[in-house]
Order: structure tokens, then sequence, then C-alpha cells
């Protein structure tokens, strides 16, 4: 890691980005209300760890209503919620020209509700928003999917009568081969990629702030607590996505006036 204070050190690590990719994880959206995939590990205990693991959804419809008891309250806490101040400084970035994409591992949909153009963002995990058959691949609103569904329902496939499940990628599923190749081609074109808001915990998206590295790119975190690859890292700044993404584009913005 360079010398000097962290966040002027980001700021220019952004400011002189060509192609600037941002990854983030649940921590940028604990500031909406949403609480972080470890920081709420007991509130979602409460469901049993196993259902959220695809193969016990898959073969359990005792699980599948579990889950889905579970899905239907982050759903509603994703709908209350609102885009924050660092969901909307990136959506300056983009206006700047200085995002090429967002990769977030969130699906609470709030990326997209700040604004973002659809091409230049990639949910890795999926989305809470729609729902999916495993049958016919059908897609449905769950808005929709919700206001018909009773309490400890698991819902059926109104064309097919297959399982049903949100548009998220569970442990032990597969990321869509597509998605995680659009991914993997974003982070191969950055010169610089921006980490907000991720333990780096979670696998193969944690690994993607190692491979904009390896290939050359400059890479700084924002994050509250410690990643695993800090010390591999350009810059890390600890501290709130909501204090610091406003900074860092506030920076950018007098950067790029000319004297
Ligand atoms: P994580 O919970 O493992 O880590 C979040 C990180 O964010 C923590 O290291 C924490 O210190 C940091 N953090 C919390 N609040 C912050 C803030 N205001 N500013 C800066 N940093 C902050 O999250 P992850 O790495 O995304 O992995 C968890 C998995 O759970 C992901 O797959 C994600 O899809 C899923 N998840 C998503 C949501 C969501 O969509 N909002 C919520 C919970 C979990």
């Amino acid at each position: 890691m360079a010398a000097g204070t962290p966040l002027p050190r980001l700021a220019r690590l952004v400011a002189g980005a060509r192609r600037l990719v941002v990854l983030t994880g649940a921590g940028i959206s604990t500031e909406s209300g949403i609480p972080d995939y470890r920081g709420g590990e007991e509130h979602w205990a409460c469901y049993g760890a196993d259902c959220f693991t695809y193969d016990a959804f898959v073969g359990s419809a005792e699980v599948r209503r579990r889950y889905w008891r579970a899905a239907r309250e982050f759903f509603a806490l994703a709908r209350a919620a609102e885009p924050n101040r660092a969901h909307r400084a990136l959506v300056e970035l983009e206006r700047e020209g200085v995002l090429d994409a967002v990769v977030t591992q969130n699906v609470d949909g709030l990326h997209r509700r700040a604004g973002h153009a659809p091409a230049r963002l990639v949910e890795i995990h999926g989305t809470a928003e729609w729902i999916r058959c495993l049958g016919c691949r059908r897609r449905l609103p769950a808005v929709e999917v919700y206001a018909a569904l009773g309490d400890g329902e698991a819902p059926a496939c109104p064309d097919c009568g297959g399982i049903l499940k949100p548009d998220v990628v569970m442990f032990n599923e597969w990321i869509p081969a597509s998605v995680a190749a659009e991914a993997a081609a974003r982070v191969d074109g950055a010169d610089a990629l921006l980490v907000v808001g991720s333990s780096l915990l979670v696998q193969p998206c944690a690994s993607l702030a190692t491979r904009a590295k390896d290939a050359g790119a400059r890479v700084g975190i924002v994050n509250l607590s410690a990643t695993p690859y800090d010390g591999e890292m350009d810059v890390i700044v600890r501290g709130k996505a909501c204090d610091v993404l406003p900074r860092v584009l506030a920076d950018v913005r007098r950067a790029r006036i000319p004297a």
C-alpha cells in the first residue's frame, strides 16, 4: 500500500481511472436499513441456516416453506428501503463518465432503483425483485407472487406447477454462466476497481478483487471492517459508504474542473 491519507488517495484512484468498476456488497445497503449478512446472521438464523442452501430448498417442501417466510421478510425490507447517498454517488460517477459498471452481490434492487443504466449493472447474485420457475424458467414479478402467497406457503408455478424460487443465487447454487462471464469481463476491462461494503468472504465474488489486482488494475476498498485482501490492495478506507462515496464524488468533480 502506498503512503498518504487514504481518502484523498482513493479519490485520486477513482479520478484517474479510465474504466472504473465498482464491486458492492451488503454493506452499501446497511445505511438504507437492510442488515448485511455478517451483521444479520443471528436475525436470519431463526429460519434455520439450511433453508438458504439450494439443495435443501429443492429437496424439501418444509425447507421451501421456511425459506419463503425469510424471503418475504427480506423483500418487504428491500421494498421499504430507499437508495442511500452511497448508491446515488455511484450513479453520479456513471453520469460523470467515470464508471464503467457496478457489479453487485446485492439482491435488494437498490442500485437499479438509484438509476444506473441497465447495461452498467451486473447483479451477480440475481435479484429479489423477480421469481423464477425452476421447471419452465418463467420469470414472475415478486410483488405479484407475494401478494397471492398465504403465510407458511411455498408457491408453485401458475404455468407448469414447478417449484418457484426468488431469482437470487443461494448457497451451493451456481451463478448463471452468462452473468459470471459478464462480471469477469467488466473486471478484466477495468483499470481501477473499487470494492464497497463487502467482507470479501463469499466466493467467487471475493476473487474478483484479486483478479483485478493480478491483471494490473488499481484496487481500493471502502469497508467498515477488515477483509482478507486488505494487505494486497492499493488503498483501504475504513469508513461508512455514505460518508466516503459522496466525498470521493466531490473530489472527482473538483479534479475535473479545468484550472
Ligand atoms: P457481508 O455481510 O459479508 O459483509 C458486509 C461488509 O460491509 C462487512 O465487512 C461490514 O463491515 C461492511 N459494512 C457494513 N455496513 C457498512 C457501511 N455502512 N459502509 C461500509 N461498509 C459497511 O456482505 P457481502 O460481502 O455482500 O456477502 C454477503 C452475501 O449476502 C452476498 O452474497 C449478498 O448477496 C448477500 N446479502 C445481500 C443483502 C442485500 O442485498 N442488501 C443483504 C444481506 C446479504
